[in-house]
């Protein structure tokens, strides 16, 4: 469910998010894609069903809920492709439903583990699970401490069947802390000869976009795949960036112009006054706002693309409404802005293209939370040989 009321338009470039996974896809051996939370706000479906074109075969969403989704979609494959949930069963329907749709669960707590044994105890084939472990997150999982108790209590559950086991990296992103990823990935090995040696066989899975194209070494029999996939260069900016090179951004997000006027010199634009013009200058209106997810934080912060160039925000953003300055436009000798026009909060043209990490450092966060925010809004896809 997208937004409904308002005139954004996000774009997706499905052939950028294939090229992404297919670079990642190399690098790694076999990548699983990571499409929770809608695709990290790229449509679940849509994403899904391209990567399954371009050859991906696992796809990892977060509730049981997203998983059945796609499962009914009927752009999966039942048989060829599996899908993971990340975050496993949590209410009662999701643990009985698993099996029938040939979900994959994370399983990562005693709790969910024996209620899901009492739920597949009765069902003809065991149920394929993965066993989710805590090497570092502090999150969710088993650890190396509570294996012993882990490995007893499967030996109670025929009906469960671990098929992977996995664990989550925290920096495997920060080039500047290497040494947790040493660690967590030592802890995992030693979780991995403990299976073995219990006579489990079981595909792991540690690295995550940072891990998968700076850290060959925690690479095991398969890889998740998340924000790298939708464009974004774990190592922007740092010593290592040239391993996330190649990557293209995949979202764009426009929005109309709704007015083009002068402001006055002394005059201020939005609410508390908080810009006052300088100079007599011609500002633009733009039909996008905080209810939008187009953060209120971005007041004064942040530049929008308007014919290829960047024009920054004056005043604060309001709720359905943001101002620009268009003197930039002349600076360059830019078309002039006209009613109806398109203005890029994310992407664009030419020089004035707004990247994701632009965006997410005006903003104050990550190109995580750009993309599942700004991707709530309703989405357009693009597929192809189109001009
Ligand atoms: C979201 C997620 C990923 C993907 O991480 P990126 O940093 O986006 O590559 C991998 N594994 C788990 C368990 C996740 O929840």
């Amino acid at each position: 469910m997208s937004i409904a009321y308002n005139k954004l338009q996000v774009i997706i470039d499905l052939d950028a998010i294939c090229h992404n996974w297919q670079l990642l896809n190399q690098r790694s051996g076999n990548a699983i894609a990571v499409v929770k939370s809608d695709a990290y706000g790229h449509g679940l479906v849509e994403t899904s069903r391209a990567l399954a074109e371009a050859g991906a075969t696992t796809f990892a969403v977060g509730t049981v809920e997203e998983a059945l989704e796609l499962r009914q979609s009927g752009v999966l494959d039942p048989a060829a492709h599996r899908v993971i949930s990340l975050l496993g069963p949590i209410d009662d329907w999701e643990y009985a439903t698993l099996a029938e749709h040939r979900i994959l669960p994370f399983i990562g707590n005693f709790a969910q583990l024996s209620k899901l044994a009492e739920n597949t105890a009765r069902l003809d084939a065991p149920l394929p699970i993965s066993l989710k472990f805590d090497t570092g997150m502090s999150r969710l999982g088993f650890t190396l401490e509570t294996i012993g108790q882990l490995l007893a209590v499967l030996d109670n559950a025929p009906g469960l069947l671990p098929v992977m086991v996995s664990s989550h990296l925290a920096t495997g992103d920060e080039p500047g802390n290497t040494a947790y990823v040493t660690r967590q990935s030592s802890d995992f090995l030693d979780i991995l000869t403990k299976l073995s040696t219990a006579g489990y066989r079981v595909e792991a899975n540690l690295a995550n976009s940072g891990a998968i194209l700076a850290h060959p070494d925690t690479h095991h029999d398969s890889q998740r795949a998340g924000i790298a996939m939708y464009g974004t260069n774990p190592f922007l900016g740092t010593p290592w960036e040239a391993k996330g090179q190649g990557l293209r951004q995949a979202m764009s997000v426009s929005a109309p112009v709704l007015d083009v006027h002068t402001l006055k010199q002394g005059q201020c634009v939005s609410y508390g006054c908080t810009y006052t013009a300088p100079q007599d200058m011609r500002i633009a209106i733009i039909g996008a706002g905080y209810a939008d997810c187009y953060s209120r934080l971005l007041t004064n912060h942040a530049s929008l693309c308007l014919h290829g160039t960047q024009v920054p925000i004056i005043g604060r953003v309001c709720m359905q409404m943001v101002a620009v300055d268009l003197r930039p436009l002349d600076e360059v000798g830019a078309k002039q802005a006209q009613v109806g026009d398109s203005a890029w909060l994310l992407g664009g043209t030419g020089d004035g293209y707004v990247t994701a990490d632009q965006l997410a450092a005006w903003w104050g966060t990550i190109t995580y939370e750009v993309f599942c925010l700004l991707g709530m809004n309703k989405k357009q896809f693009i597929q192809g040989d189109i001009s």
